[in-house]
């Protein structure tokens, strides 16, 4: 019997709170239980079975303390491999009809191209490659469909809907459960396209609002008379009171932060048995540089919480099971001219592509897409690292992006690396309400 490496201890007021990476179980106790469990670091678990048996068992049975003989490193390789490489019940597929958007603001980090717009042929071959990933991964149970952009909602009826209407045609005749989601402003969203969400699983819909009325009115308006928060409000609320999911994202920064609760009013008329629909999220735009928001962001959320809303604060990682989908192999993200990417969250550019779709819908990947399938494991920090179970380095794109040198997402600080952990707890012992 040996304690596994994926043991951390992080303080909890006057408790420590055990924790293990690989298993994702904890154990709040007492100092005098902690001093045990130090003891056992030094003297190795066999002597705590003899002190307290009791304890020793929780420890064994929640994989704080493993076989002698358990390469605990390959475990997570070999799961990181099931869920990234191997599971093909899944293929998420997200598609960029358009690069340009319907408003400009200021932190968008894609350049908007006016004028694009996937064409006839690129809409042929998309669909072909639907048809071919249906034929050949003979063990495809669901399929996802994001779209994202750019505002995919320019080209609803030319674009999203004759694809849409494919895809349900051919998923339902083999039995593939369809998952559809949106990422979009949400001001283009019309009643009458409800009936169509619904028919094509639309299982979410992110859209974010920036700041207050007053806030998000100056930086997306459609023209100096004309803000877009209050179609925008209206929107989210209409898709929630038809059953269609919506995580609402709200932008913060230094100077917006004071009057969010603002919102709160202007979703309050959303009925109880609805809200359900509906998810608040807060991010940080990038540009920001204060790191001592968190507090005040912390306060926000329970404000929203106390009115009675979900929203949740400060994001759970999971970056073996619950990896990004750019770090799986039976995922893609076709740009509106067929060049092919894994990652959303960096530019489009033709140098950075991974790949194209051809005219036949088969995706033809260049070296890239290997390259960023193989970069996990190879950060020697992680590898002795007590979250890594949870952590892994971060997502394939940072990895890339730190490849050849040593790299921690979180500096190598261990008060983060605790954090992390502590937000874990929380959200386990505070889940958002409704
Ligand atoms: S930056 Fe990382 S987490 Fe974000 S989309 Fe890209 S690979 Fe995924
Ligand atoms: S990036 Fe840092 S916290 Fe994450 S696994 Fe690597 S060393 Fe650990």
């Amino acid at each position: 019997m040996k304690l596994s490496k994926y043991n951390n201890q992080v303080p909890y007021g006057e408790k420590t709170l055990l924790y293990n990476a690989y298993t994702d179980k904890f154990i709040l106790v007492e100092p005098l239980i902690n001093d045990l469990f130090t003891a056992a670091k030094n003297e190795g678990p066999e002597a705590l079975q003899e002190i307290h048996p009791t304890f020793f068992e929780v420890l064994k049975n929640r994989g704080f303390i493993v076989d002698h003989q358990t390469d605990e490193l390959e475990l997570v390789k070999l799961k990181r491999a099931q869920v990234d490489l191997e599971d093909d019940t899944e293929y998420k597929l997200i598609i960029n009809p358009t690069m340009n958007c319907n408003f400009k603001c200021w932190y968008c980090y894609e350049s908007h191209i006016k004028d694009s717009k996937m064409t006839a042929e690129t809409i042929e071959s998309l669909k072909k490659h639907i048809s071919s990933v249906v034929g050949t991964m003979e063990n495809l149970k669901t399929f996802h469909i994001s779209w994202f952009g750019g505002e995919p909602f320019l080209f609803y009826e030319k674009i999203i809907k004759p694809v849409s209407e494919y895809a349900v045609a051919i998923l339902s005749a083999r039995n593939i459960t369809l998952s559809t989601t949106y990422t979009t402003n949400g001001f283009l969203i019309k009643e009458t396209m409800i009936e169509e969400f619904h028919k094509s699983r639309v299982r979410n819909f992110q859209i974010t609002l920036d700041g207050n009325k007053e806030m998000h009115d100056t930086v997306r308006f459609v023209n100096s008379k004309k803000g877009s928060y209050d179609d925008i409000v209206a929107n989210v609320l209409l898709l929630c009171r038809n059953e269609l999911n919506v995580s609402l994202r709200i932008n913060y920064t230094k100077s917006n932060l004071t009057n969010l609760d603002d919102i709160i009013e202007h979703l309050g008329p959303l009925e109880p048995e609805f809200r359900k629909y509906m998810t608040i999220t807060f991010h940080k735009v990038w540009q920001e540089t204060d790191k001592n928001l968190g507090e005040k962001v912390s306060e926000l959320n329970q404000k929203f919480r106390t009115a009675g809303f979900r929203s949740i604060y400060g994001g759970v990682i999971n970056n073996v099971r619950r990896s990004c989908y750019a770090d799986r192999r039976y995922q893609a993200t076709i740009n509106y001219n067929g060049d092919v990417f894994k990652c959303t969250a960096r530019n489009f550019s033709a140098e950075s592509k991974e790949g194209s779709l051809n005219t036949n819908g088969v995706i033809e990947w260049n070296h890239k897409r290997e390259e960023r399938l193989d970069v996990k494991f190879k950060n020697k920090p992680c590898l002795e690292c007590p979250i890594l179970p949870i952590c892994n380095g971060g997502c394939s794109q940072k990895a890339l992006e730190n490849a050849g040198k040593d790299y921690c997402v979180y500096n190598f600080d261990n008060n983060l690396k605790a954090a992390v952990i502590l937000n874990k707890y929380d959200f386990l012992m505070n889940p958002p309400l409704v």
